[in-house]
Parts: C-alpha cells; structure tokens; sequence
C-alpha cells in the first residue's frame, strides 16, 4: 500500500527487439516522489512508457497500491490514455483522489477541470513543492499556491495563485530511479533524464520553456551548483553505470548552454567537477543553433567531452529565415550552420535534431531551402521533412494565428494540429506526408534508419580495444555511409517532386503514384542498409569468436 501512486501511461505498446526499444525513465515523476518521500508520504511509481505496459495493466497496479492520492502526468499525446486512466480509477469505490500535473495538464486546466469531472486537481508548473502541500493540506486547499482544484463538496473550480519558482534548485531533492532499480533486477538498461537547469531566457512563439517552471515569477533561468550535479551523478555511477545499467543521460535543460558568460562558466565548472571525481557518464545535451560558437568555445566543447559530453541536439527548426522569424527564434541562419559546422567537426552533431518543416505560414520556397540544407547535413529523412508544427496550449503563437483566422475552433488542448495554413497547397501537401507516416513501410524504414545510425559508432565503441576488428569493419562502414547518404538523397528527391506537384496543381492519382514509386524505392534500401549493418555484427561476432577460442587455446598450451 501507498499514500500515493504516480502514473505516466505509455504512448503505445511496442515490440521491444523489433522497434529498437531503448528504456527510458521519466524525471519528473521521480523528483516529485522524492519529494514526498523526504516529507514522509510513501510513493509507487507506475510508468508505463518506461516499462511497456498497457493501459490495463497500469490501471490494476494502481488500484492494488490502494492509494489515498493518484497523481497522472501525461503529454498531447498521451492525454487521452491518461483521462481514461484517471476514470476507471476514479470509478472504483472509496475512490481516490485524482491530479494531474505536467506542461500539458498546466497550460489545459480550465479545459481538463471544465471537462472531466473525476479529475480532483491540477498541480501546474514546478510540482515538487506543490504536491508536497496539495497532500498535507488537502482538507483546506484554497491555501495551497499552485493548483487548480475543484472543490469537493460544491464541485466549484477554483484558481489558486500561481507559485513562485523555487529559489535553489539544489534544495530539491535527487530523483527517485526506481526505472533504474526495475533495470537491476531485469537486466536491462536505460536511459535517464537529468534536469541540471530550469527555464529559458529566451520566448520562442511555439515553446512554454521560458514560463512554465516561473509561471508564479521568479529567476528566467535558475542552475543547480556544479557540486550537487556532480553529488547526483556520482550516486548514479556507483549505484547504476559501473553496472552497465545507464546507456547515457538526456539534459532536458531547455538550452545547457545560453551563450551568457555565466553559462559557461558553469559548464566548465561543472565539467571539471566530473572530471576530477572521475564519474563520467555520457550524456547529451539541447542547445540553441548559436550557443557556441568556433571563434570562443573550442576550450570548453573540448573539456565537456572529456567529461563525457557526447552529442548535442540544436533547435534548428528551419533553415528559412522567414519560418525562424515566425518562431520567434532570433536567430539568423548563418549563426545557425556556424555552430552546426561547429558541432560537426568536433564529432558531437546528433543524429536526431529538433525540426518544424510545416508551419501556417509555410512557403515553397521555404520548403525547399530547408530540404536542401537538411540534405546537406544528411538530415533529410523522411520523419524530418514531414513534420508539422505541434501548437501546445499556452504558446504565444495561439493568439497570432487566432487574430488571423488561421485557428481551428479547437475543442480539446491535445489537438496541436488544428490550425489552417496561408497557402491551401502546402496544408494539402503537408497533411498528405503526416500521413504517410503512419505507412508501416516509412514507420518500420524510420526505425531501422535511425538504429543503424546510432548503432554503428556503439558498435565500434565496443571494439576499440581490437585494432584489428575495426580494420575489418572500416571497408562495410564506408558501404554504410554511402547507403545513408543514397537514402537521403531519395528522400530529398521525393520531398522536392512533392513541392513541384503541390505547386503545379499535379493531379492527385499522379502524386499517389509517385508515393508507391517511393516507397518501394526507400524500402529497398533501407533493407540494404539493414543487411550492411548485419554483416558488421557478423563481422564482430566471428572476431571476438576466434578470439576467444585462441585465448582459450593459448591457456591450455
Ligand atoms: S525554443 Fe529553445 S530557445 Fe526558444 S524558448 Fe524554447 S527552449 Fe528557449
């Protein structure tokens, strides 16, 4: 039994051997629980995205812990699982009490309060804290600041006043891994998030990053001591990684690095901080397209990858001025490849980037200048170049396009597509490739693509002490990356036809053509990029093989 139980429900269920499936925790939940355990309420997580489990299931496990509180996070996506779960729960007798936290739920409160009767509370913005009071006070909850809550008697909603963002974050404290402890006895391994900042001092017109951990005021931008950082990682190198049980670490920070002399200061800091405990962890980091830059960085990009920085995910968005201004982004595109190429030659680019290729005011001449220079940076796939904007709830962009017509008349928060585009061709022709991937050929050419390209450097990480093996890959590796490279060519070719057809007016069985022309074309080469990839485990495998095997014959002689 529990006080509470925390839920994050799953997106869907996946094969894990087929879909490449990596375990990755869920930070929030854990810094919540260790919040309320610090102030002696007992916690279960349930997170079924991490564990796979379906809506079923997580529902049972939740009513077996009998809690007296049940708190549900959940984004866009996974937002009507989660109301789901909150109902059969919130069905059963002597039933609990029910909130919801998260971005999501914070920026839809009216909405989800308004709509769904079983749901007691949301806790909006930073949670530690808040949740904390919500259950010690829960007979008198007009005093807690945080929460929109509906009172149990009357049914009446009401809003309490927002909370000011916690001062010190190194006074929250360390995450609950119970993902990690499930890892340990399962033998598996995971993924794990870290936060080591809060906020963005930026306010791109798509993103709630710069107000969401300040809804009730406080500091923009507010960083953990480089001592507490290094406390927590060391916890998780002991306990977890010396185990082989943590792949890397995710830095949610919305932008590790702000460009600001402070910033990075810190990032040193914190970087020598790892190094001289010796507890390096590889991780990955989000950063703006001109956090860093050649002329003064170079001292610092290099000491962050000895302390185990190993990949950089940039917002790019797009490579069109006139999209980056729609976003708000203040960036020029020129900064932009400066960093990329940056990033590049010092081996840390990501294989996945943060991209938005539709948006209402789309052009095809913006289509085509971001395709080209995502085919430059061998970023052209197929997911990249069909992604639309996503319009979560309290983003400034929800007001210009309401002001210019270009709103649907949303009914539900969790409808992020619902809005009109300027130009009636490109909402046709972005809407027909948001389709396609659902296409069990792009899904499965997807997957396979993006394993490959994050399996092979593994792969040769795992034989860099056989000179030998990596001479024997080097010839399939250069096969490989030709492959990729014809890959994304075909991919760019098909979005290029694509513009011209939407642009000319091409009759729509001609387009349907060209699809079916595509995808047999992507799906054969995706299979050869699979079959190139096998042979290199087979390669690695019948290495390592006679090696053992000469070991073993070496001992007896
Ligand atoms: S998109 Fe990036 S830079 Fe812009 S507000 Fe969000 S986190 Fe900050």
């Amino acid at each position: 039994m529990s006080d509470v139980v925390l839920i994050n429900p799953n997106i869907n269920i996946v094969d894990k051997e087929k879909d490449h499936y990596s375990v990755l925790d869920h930070l929030g939940l854990g810094l919540v629980a260790a919040s309320l355990e610090r102030s002696g309420i007992s916690v279960e997580i349930i997170d079924g995205y991490a564990l796979n489990l379906s809506k079923e299931v997580l529902i049972e496990k939740a009513l077996r812990a009998k809690p007296s509180f049940v708190g549900i996070t959940c984004n866009f996506i996974g937002f009507e699982d989660a109301i789901d779960i909150a109902r059969n729960i919130a069905s059963v007798d002597n039933n609990p009490f029910i909130f919801m936290g998260g971005e999501h739920c914070t920026y839809s409160a009216d909405e989800i309060l308004a709509n769904y009767h079983f749901v007691d509370a949301i806790v909006r913005g930073e949670g530690e804290i808040t949740s904390v009071e919500l259950i010690n006070n829960f007979n008198i909850l007009s005093n807690v600041a945080g929460i929109y809550y509906r009172d149990q008697k009357s049914g009446k909603v009401f809003k309490n006043p927002d909370r000011k963002a916690i001062d010190n974050l190194d006074d929250i404290p360390f995450a609950r891994r119970d993902t990690l402890d499930y890892c340990k006895t399962h033998k598996e391994t995971s993924i794990i998030g870290m936060l080591t900042q809060r906020g963005c001092n930026l306010d791109c017109h798509f993103c709630n990053a710069h107000t969401f951990f300040r809804l009730g005021g406080g500091k923009f931008i507010r960083r953990r001591s480089p001592q507490n950082i290094a406390d927590e990682i060391e916890i998780l190198h002991e306990k977890y990684y010396r185990f082989n049980m943590i792949e890397k670490m995710y830095f949610y920070d919305a932008n590790f690095i702000d460009g600001s002399r402070q910033s990075k200061q810190w990032a040193q800091e914190l970087a020598h901080e790892i190094i001289k405990r010796n507890i390096i962890i590889p991780f990955e980091v989000y950063m703006r397209g001109d956090s860093v830059s050649p002329e003064h960085d170079q001292e610092l990009i290099d000491i962050l990858k000895k302390a185990g920085l190993s990949s950089v995910f940039i917002g790019i968005e797009s490579f069109d001025q006139n999209d980056l201004n729609v976003f708000g982004k203040k960036i020029e595109t020129d900064n932009m490849e400066r960093t990329i190429n940056f990033l590049i030659e010092n081996d840390i680019f990501g294989l996945t980037q943060g991209l938005i290729m539709f948006n209402p005011y789309s052009t095809f001449q913006g289509l085509r200048r971001t395709a080209d220079f995502l085919l430059k940076y061998n970023l052209a796939s197929f997911w990249n170049m069909s992604q639309k904007l996503q319009l979560f709830p309290g983003v400034k962009l929800i007001s210009k396009l309401s002001s210019e017509g270009l709103l649907d008349n949303k009914i539900n928060s969790n409808e992020v597509y619902s809005y009109k585009f300027q130009s009636q061709s490109i909402e046709k022709m972005s809407n027909y490739l948001i389709a396609m991937n659902d296409n069990p050929i792009v899904i499965n050419d997807n997957a396979i693509m993006r394993y490959v390209r994050g399996a092979v450097p593994e792969l040769y990480k795992s034989v860099s002490d056989f000179p030998d093996i990596i001479k024997l890959l080097h010839p399939i590796n250069l096969l490989i990356n030709k492959k990729i490279k014809e890959i994304n060519e075909l991919n760019h070719s098909y979005f290029v036809n694509i513009i011209s057809s939407y642009e000319s007016g091409v009759p729509q069985d001609k387009i349907d053509k060209y699809k079916s022309e595509y995808l047999s074309s992507s799906d054969k080469s995706v299979r050869d990029l699979d079959n190139l990839y096998n042979d290199m485990l087979r390669t690695v495998d019948k290495s390592l093989s006679e090696k053992i095997i000469n070991n073993k014959v070496a001992e007896t002689i």
